[in-house]
C-alpha cells in the first residue's frame, strides 16, 4: 500500500490544473468554450433580457430531451426551484419532510420556506445519498398512518414528502427509495442540484421521484451565472411550479391578475441565453470530468486515501471528486496543506442537525454521517482547460 502525504496530495492535483506552484487552483470553476459571447450579444440587442424571451424556452427543451423528462422549468437558482418543487407536491406549513443531514443548507431552507420541518435520516456508504435502511427504519418505527397520511407519532406532525439528495453528483439509491415512498405513499422529491448529465440505470437523476431539481449555479456542471430548473413528468406539478414561479399570475391578454400568493422565481432570459450555449458543452464537459475521475482513481489506487467511485449500475457527472482519509486529523492535515499551497479542497458541509436552526429536529441515528463528515475532502473537479 502506497502513503500518499499531503505534498504528494497536491502534487497529484497540479499535474491536471497547473503545476507551477503559485497558480491558484480553484475547487470548481465555469468553462465557457461555446458560443456563450454571442447568444449573450443577441439576447442583449433583442432588449429581451428578463423573464420573457425565446431563449427560456429553448433552454428548458433542451433540459427536457437531456434528462428525458417530459416538463422542465426554468427558475432563478436551484433553492428557488426546490421550493416551488415543494409546494407543488403538496408541502404545506406544520408539516415534515425527510431529508438528509449530509446536505447542502438549501435543501433544508427549502424545507423552512414551506413553513416545514425536516427529519434527518442517515445516508448510505455507497452512495453519499439517502439510505434506504435508515428511511425505511425510521418511517417504520416513528411513524403511524391515519386515513391517507403518515404521521410522525412523537410530534403529530404530517410526513409530507420525502427529500434525498444525490450527492457530488452521485445517484443514490433511487429505486429503493422510490419504492419506499410509493409504498407509504409519499411523494419523493430528488434534490439534483449537483447532478445535471448523471444517470442510474440508464435513467436521468431527477426523473425517478414526482418532482426534481436542478441547479446552474456558478459552481455546478454548466451555468446560468445563477439559474436552477424543476423536472418532472407530472403535468399537474409542472403547472403548478410554472404558475407559481411567475407570480400565481392568471393568463390574460392584458389584465394583471394573480390567484395566489406567488413568487418571482422564473429564470431571467439573460441566464437562459448563457444555458442554451452551456448545454451544447456538456457532454464534453461529462467526459472530461470523468476523465479526471479516472485520473484520480489510479492515483489513489492501493493507498492510504479512498477515492470515492460511482454506485453500480450508475454513471455520475463526478461534480466533486471525493477523497476519504482514515481520519478526520489525516483530513485536516490534507485540508490544510492543499489550500496553504494554493490548492482548493474543501471538507463537507457541517451535518444539518449541528446547526442552531435546525438542531432540534426529529432524526435517525445518524452514525455514517457522522463518520464521513470528519473524513472526506473534495478535491479540485473543473473540466481542464484546453491543452
Ligand atoms: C447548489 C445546490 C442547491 C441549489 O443552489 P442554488 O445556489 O440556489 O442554485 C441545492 N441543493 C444542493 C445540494 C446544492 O448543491
Amino acid at each position: 500500500m502506497v502513503n500518499i502525504d499531503p505534498k504528494q496530495l497536491t502534487r497529484i492535483i497540479r499535474n491536471i490544473y497547473g503545476k507551477s506552484e503559485d497558480k491558484f487552483i480553484p475547487l470548481h470553476e465555469p468553462r465557457f468554450i461555446s458560443d456563450e459571447k454571442e447568444v449573450l450579444i443577441d439576447c442583449i440587442d433583442s432588449t429581451f433580457v428578463s423573464t420573457v424571451g425565446r431563449y427560456v424556452a429553448i433552454f428548458e427543451d433542451a433540459i427536457k430531451s437531456y434528462t428525458g423528462a417530459k416538463y422542465a422549468i426554468a427558475t432563478s437558482n436551484g433553492t428557488s426551484a426546490l421550493h416551488v418543487a415543494l409546494i407543488a407536491c403538496g408541502v404545506m406549513p406544520k408539516d415534515e419532510v425527510i431529508t438528509q443531514a449530509f446536505t447542502f443548507i438549501a435543501t433544508c431552507n427549502a424545507i423552512k420556506y414551506c413553513h416545514a420541518e425536516p427529519v434527518f435520516v442517515d445516508i448510505s456508504r455507497e452512495n453519499l445519498g439517502m439510505c434506504s435502511n435508515s428511511l425505511r427504519s425510521w418511517i417504520t418505527s416513528n411513524t403511524i398512518r391515519q386515513g391517507k397520511d403518515l404521521i410522525n407519532k412523537n410530534t403529530g406532525a404530517r410526513i409530507a414528502a420525502v427529500l434525498p439528495m444525490n450527492t457530488f453528483g452521485h445517484p443514490c439509491d433511487l429505486v429503493e427509495l422510490s419504492i419506499i415512498c410509493k409504498e407509504f405513499n409519499i411523494p419523493l422529491v430528488e434534490d439534483s442540484a449537483e447532478a445535471l448529465g448523471s444517470s442510474l440505470e440508464n435513467k436521468h437523476l431527477g426523473t425517478f421521484g414526482d418532482i426534481g431539481t436542478l441547479s446552474f449555479n456558478g459552481n455546478k456542471v454548466i451555468t446560468t451565472g445563477g439559474g436552477g430548473a424543476v423536472i418532472t413528468n407530472n403535468e399537474e406539478y409542472a403547472e403548478k411550479v410554472r404558475h407559481l414561479a411567475t407570480t400565481a399570475r392568471v393568463a390574460s391578454d392584458f389584465t394583471f391578475e394573480h390567484n395566489a400568493i406567488g413568487y418571482n422565481y422564473r429564470m431571467p432570459n439573460l441566464n437562459a441565453c448563457l444555458g442554451v450555449s452551456q448545454m451544447k458543452s456538456l457532454h464534453h464537459f461529462i467526459d472530461e470530468k470523468r476523465s479526471v475521475a479516472e485520473y484520480y482513481k489510479d492515483c489513489f489506487n492501493d493507498s492510504n486515501i479512498e477515492f470515492f467511485t460511482e454506485p453500480l449500475n450508475s454513471k455520475s457527472n463526478y461534480w466533486l471528486n471525493t477523497i476519504i482519509f482514515e481520519n478526520k486529523n489525516l483530513r485536516d492535515l490534507a485540508l490544510e496543506y492543499t489550500n496553504n499551497n494554493s490548492v482548493m479542497t474543501r471538507p463537507p458541509w457541517k451535518l444539518m442537525n449541528k446547526l442552531e436552526m435546525f438542531s432540534k429536529c426529529e432524526k435517525s441515528n445518524l452514525e455514517v454521517s457522522e463518520d464521513l463528515e470528519s473524513r472526506i475532502l473534495n478535491i479540485p473537479s473543473s473540466v481542464p482547460q484546453d491543452k
